[in-house]
């Protein structure tokens, strides 16, 4: 059976307030005619079952106009399809609505989310399970077949609250699908993450949610349904400045080292190289960066190399520099306390554990490059430690004596050469000597 998807984007969500939803406060890209068009240029010949995707609900006269669907309905029928699969609200299922796709074997997929009508309120559906279940009933009469997304982890929900949603789904549905929530960041629910008040499942919890339900054949599980980062819109940004306890803790710093150790999954390489951070932001158009970047080109590794920047916001992976906050904070050293600097160890030493604890195994060597009285440095060696780790520093014993009075002195040519030669010890296979 070939099947198809098509993802049409055209008018808004007419509700478009859901907790955790995004899509449905963005406007669609094309007009009808547009989307007529697109349609129009796609082999659907020999497609058995197309699935339409909206981000809202194909049935509503508001985001689609009935002479579209009218059109689509024919147009689909006319091109062999014989199963289609599209999503709506319960509101707009209404005879007239089902009435073009007649001839076609059709599945409507509702988002129920919980079947418990106090969180729906909370969580701002807008329907309640009694609208539901009258959308059922108009669907069943139709003959149109019913599936239904169910949030895993909805946000004021409990487990048991999802277990009996699952069973009360299911009595309901032909096909289930349970949906773990991540949050749009342009969406209330990433607020509520940020505070610490809410936090999505990483792969093993959501297992754990769903394994009882998983072996029914009725039931499908979706752990993360479109790639999710916790990029922070304009609206919800902040100038992160001074060295102090709220900045290093601060709530974005935060939310983005949850995601880089619980979601976030690196590509295996052979060496993870723990860097400095820069004044200069992004970290790769500073000098330091520059001269680093040149460094590791000369080993003829470069491709091996995983970089990642450890600093005020935790551990940041390369790709990631040019993020907010990665791009724009600011943490001047001549403001450093002994206090703060002894909470900086603290807390970077955290991260950089939790870090290494979720992805070390997918690296065959780690090392770092530091200055040796740095405090990050001092963190990284700690987690090491604590871990039962050895991270070398391939800023070698010597080179930092001869660097080490220097302005900037990761960025001297001596520390350079004793980063080239040492991820060259490193990578071809040779013990680390002491010196460079
Ligand atoms: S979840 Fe669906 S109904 Fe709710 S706002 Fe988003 S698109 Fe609209």
């Amino acid at each position: 059976m070939r099947t198809e998807t098509l993802i049409l984007s055209v008018g808004k969500c007419s509700w478009g307030k859901c907790y955790a939803c995004g899509w449905g406060r963005i406007q669609g890209k094309y007009t009808e005619e547009e989307a007529k068009e697109i349609i129009k240029k796609r082999n659907l010949s020999g497609v058995d079952k197309l699935k339409i995707f909206a981000s809202g609900s194909l049935l509503d006269d508001n985001q689609f106009s009935p002479e579209f669907r009218k059109w689509l309905a024919e147009y689909l029928k006319e091109k062999g399809v014989k199963e289609l699969v599209i999503e709506s609200r319960p509101e707009f299922i209404t005879p007239e609505a089902l009435e073009p796709f007649k001839g076609l074997k059709l599945t409507v997929a509702i988002g129920l989310e919980s079947a418990n009508d106090e969180i729906l309120k909370k969580y701002a559906k807008g329907f309640t399970v009694r609208d539901y279940l009258k959308a059922v009933k108009v669907l069943r009469d139709f003959g149109a077949r019913i599936r239904t997304y169910v949030m895993v982890n909805i946000p004021f929900g409990t487990r048991e609250d999802f277990d009996r949603t699952m069973e009360f789904a299911l009595e309901h549905s032909d096909e289930v699908v349970a949906i773990n929530t991540f949050p749009h960041s342009k969406a209330p629910l990433f607020d509520m993450w940020i505070r610490g008040e809410w936090s999505p499942l990483d792969k093993k919890q959501f297992k754990e949610w769903v394994e009882k339900w998983e072996s029914n054949p009725k039931v499908e599980v979706d752990f993360q349904n479109y790639l999710f980062v916790p990029k922070f819109p304009p609206e919800k940004r902040e100038k992160i400045v001074g060295a102090t306890s709220q900045s290093l803790r601060h709530p974005h710093f935060e939310v983005w080292q949850d995601y880089f150790q619980r979601f976030y999954e690196p590509k295996p390489k052979k060496l993870l190289l723990f860097l400095p951070c820069s004044y200069r932001k992004p970290y790769p158009k500073s000098q330091t960066h520059q001269k680093i970047f040149q460094a590791l080109k000369r080993t003829g590794h470069l491709r091996d190399i995983h970089r990642v920047v450890v600093s005020t916001p935790g551990v940041v992976p390369i790709e990631f520099s040019d993020y907010y906050p990665f791009n724009s904070y600011d943490w001047p050293e001549w403001e450093e306390t002994p206090e703060i600097k002894e909470e900086y160890i603290k807390v970077t030493k955290e991260r950089v554990k939790k870090f290494l604890e979720a992805h070390a195994h997918r690296y065959e060597k780690i090392a770092c490059y530091f200055k040796h009285d740095s405090e990050t440095y001092k963190a990284i060696q700690e987690a090491a430690e604590e871990l039962g780790m050895s991270i070398p520093n391939l800023l070698g014993e010597s080179a930092w004596e001869a660097v080490k009075d220097k302005k900037n002195p990761v960025a001297q040519r001596e520390a350079l050469a004793s980063l080239t030669a040492g991820v060259k010890r490193l990578l071809e296979g040779q013990e680390l000597g002491k010196e460079t």
